[in-house]
């Protein structure tokens, strides 16, 4: 969480700067601020609120400059406002910070400052790293990279810094343990950015900071070390990613647009991957580990958020298909358990951005135990992907929307892959069965378009609903998982409560809060369990309640039922279940919009969860 953008080079900061908090925005937007450095002395700005109010602060003010810096904030420590907004100056002006993360013992630094004199104008952890920075530097007669190394092996907790020291006015000084940092590597010019999107068109050369690394950066280089001085060699990677992915292309807002690239995104993800004439699948990045997948005595998939309700869905498919036993577990509570794994084990970490806190350290876990672990996420480069043993990406393409669409159909499509090829190399799935679960899974993006084409009709829906304050979403099987995610996307962006519930255990507490008020959402697609999901449709009937039912197209015994049906287009396995989150996705985007929602960024939330 929260956007961090640097620049040093020969064009002004300024704009690169605001353009590239702008892109960083889902990240956090409690407040947004630069330090600008005018080559008298470091101008900074910060406002309370979106990048778009910081813009406005800066109108007529001196933002002149070719180095610069920008934050925009997701609090952790502190309220959202004009003090607490980065970046912080330290007491005797000497040090200008930006910082993504948590310094945990912010408490215990904060006092022995104070004992020192240091007095705190914000309730930031990030102002007490800046003060400790100085007084290194000020009293142990130290240049600025040195107090820099020295205060944060003092630190413990997360951070991705950028720092500026007034008397050092030519460089930036960038460090990373956690929260994510890459610098993309210009002529004469170097970018610091939380990802890369901020500076993509200005260069596709990037080195990715390691945890406990300091970078200083001049405009005639970057020169790498770990916080104890030791150098490091900068490791350059180019990316690829392009300029039209992550603009809006014609859509009021992301989460539209990305809910309407669903059919290009997961085609992205099955290509070079799924090849039904030769009746296989390859996943290049699993080769390595192809023998611990196929003996694994247990899958363990651990994500948060919508990554775990991906993983849910994967449970049924690999149970169904790879006949192996799997759990799946929040990231956060497996991470704090004593959890019982070996090396027999496989863990699957899901992210979409790859940077998730409680996922990575759930790997770190898992690892120490001995365990293969196995990534899956979308973002190329990022600290997932470089700390597993293997992996898959989703190449979904940047997802900027807060509330999750299509990393979730993709990853889904990744453990559908996964759970084929384990399938058909154990020999559980016949030859026949492979073919047509090849054809299902082909078939998903054109049967994704189809069922978008009725997006006016669930637009009606939302408008009749939209003052619901509840909603009950339920599902059976594979369609819980899915129920789950209906409920949390509208949970996330119009901040109506909602449930979601398997559909059989209705009965045992939730059914008493049906009423001739509460739209239940039920998802009872032609499928193993049709039967008893159209008994639990008569049950909430029967106590007045409103019936949304997503169908098989061409249903008319649930039709005859329903308040509301939303069709999607016949599916004949399991992995026909990603269709089914489609109107969910769609549903909640309009009751949103109804509402006056901001769909791109709901309050209180942000992209990437860098914090545990
Ligand atoms: N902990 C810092 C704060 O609350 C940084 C939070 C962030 O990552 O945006 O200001």
């Amino acid at each position: 969480m929260c956007g961090i953008v640097g620049y040093i080079g020969q064009q002004d900061a300024y704009p690169i700067v605001i353009k590239g908090l702008k892109r960083l925005e889902y990240r956090g937007y409690d407040s947004a601020g630069v330090a600008i450095n005018s080559g008298n002395n470091v101008n900074v700005y910060k406002r309370k609120g979106k990048v778009s109010d910081l813009e406005q602060f800066t109108l007529n003010k001196d933002i002149s400059g070719c180095i610069g810096m920008g934050h925009t904030r997701w609090a952790t420590h502190g309220i959202p406002n004009d003090v607490n907004a980065h970046p912080h100056i330290s007491m005797n002006g000497k040090f200008v910070i930006i910082h993504n993360g948590i310094i945990e013992n912010y408490a215990y630094l904060k006092k022995k400052m104070i004992a020192r004199h240091y007095e705190f104008k914000s309730e930031t952890d990030t102002e007490v790293l800046a003060n400790l920075i100085e007084y290194i530097y000020m009293f142990g007669n130290v240049s600025a990279e040195v107090a820099v190394r020295l205060a944060l092996t003092k630190v413990i907790g997360a951070y991705g810094l950028v720092v500026m020291c007034i008397d050092e006015p030519d460089k930036l000084i960038a460090a990373r343990n956690s929260s994510p940092l890459v610098i993309g590597l210009g002529q004469k010019e170097y970018f610091i950015a939380s990802d890369a999107t901020p500076f993509v068109e200005y260069t596709d050369q990037v080195v990715y900071l390691d945890n406990q690394n300091v970078a200083i950066i001049s405009r005639d280089g970057i020169q790498i070390k770990t916080i104890k001085n030791d150098i490091v060699n900068p490791d350059i990677k180019k990316i690829d990613i392009d300029i039209n992915e992550i603009e809006k292309g014609g859509f009021n807002d992301y989460m539209l647009k990305e809910i309407y690239e669903q059919p290009k995104s997961i085609t992205d993800t099955m290509r070079g991957r799924v090849f039904q004439n030769d009746n296989y699948i390859s996943l290049g990045g699993l080769l390595d580990v192809m023998p611990r997948l196929m003996n694994a005595r247990r899958v363990i998939i651990v994500g948060c958020g919508t990554s775990w309700h991906a993983g849910l869905v994967g449970e049924y498919l690999f149970e169904e298909y790879a006949r192996v036993p799997v759990e799946v577990e929040y990231a956060s509570e497996f991470r704090y358990r004593n959890p019982i794994i070996n090396s027999e084990d496989v863990v699957i970490a899901i992210s979409q951005s790859g940077e998730t806190a409680d996922t990575l350290a759930a790997i770190q876990l898992a690892k120490k135990c001995g365990a293969c672990v196995i990534g899956i996420c979308n973002v190329v480069g990022s600290t997932l992907s470089r700390e597993t043993d293997a992996g898959v990406y989703t190449h979904a393409g940047p997802e900027i929307g807060v509330a999750s669409t299509k990393a979730f159909t993709t990853q889904v499509t990744v453990l559908a892959m996964m759970a084929l090829m384990i399938g058909k190399n154990k020999f559980n799935i016949k030859q026949e069965q492979y073919h047509e679960l090849l054809s299902e899974l082909i078939s998903i993006p054109t049967k994704i378009e189809h069922t978008l084409q009725s997006a006016s009709k669930i637009e009606e829906v939302a408008r009749l609903y939209k003052d619901s304050s509840n909603f009950l979403y339920l599902g059976r099987g594979c369609y819980y998982p899915v129920a789950l995610e209906g409920a949390l996307k509208l949970k996330e962006i119009s901040y109506i409560h909602a449930e979601g519930y398997p559909a059989a255990e209705m009965k045992h507490g939730p059914i008493a809060l049906i009423d001739d008020k509460m739209p239940v959402v039920v998802i009872a697609t032609k499928d193993k369990g049709y039967e008893k999901i159209v008994n639990n449709i008569q049950e909430v009937k029967a106590r007045k309640g409103i019936v949304i039912a997503v169908v098989s197209e061409g249903d008319q015994t649930i039709a005859s039922m329903a308040d509301h049906v939303l069709e999607v287009p016949v599916f004949n396995t399991a992995i026909g279940a990603i269709l089914t989150i489609i109107p969910l996705q769609l549903l909640s985007y309009y009751i949103a919009i109804f509402r006056g929602c901001n769909v791109d960024q709901p309050r209180n939330l942000a992209k990437s969860v860098t914090v545990e």
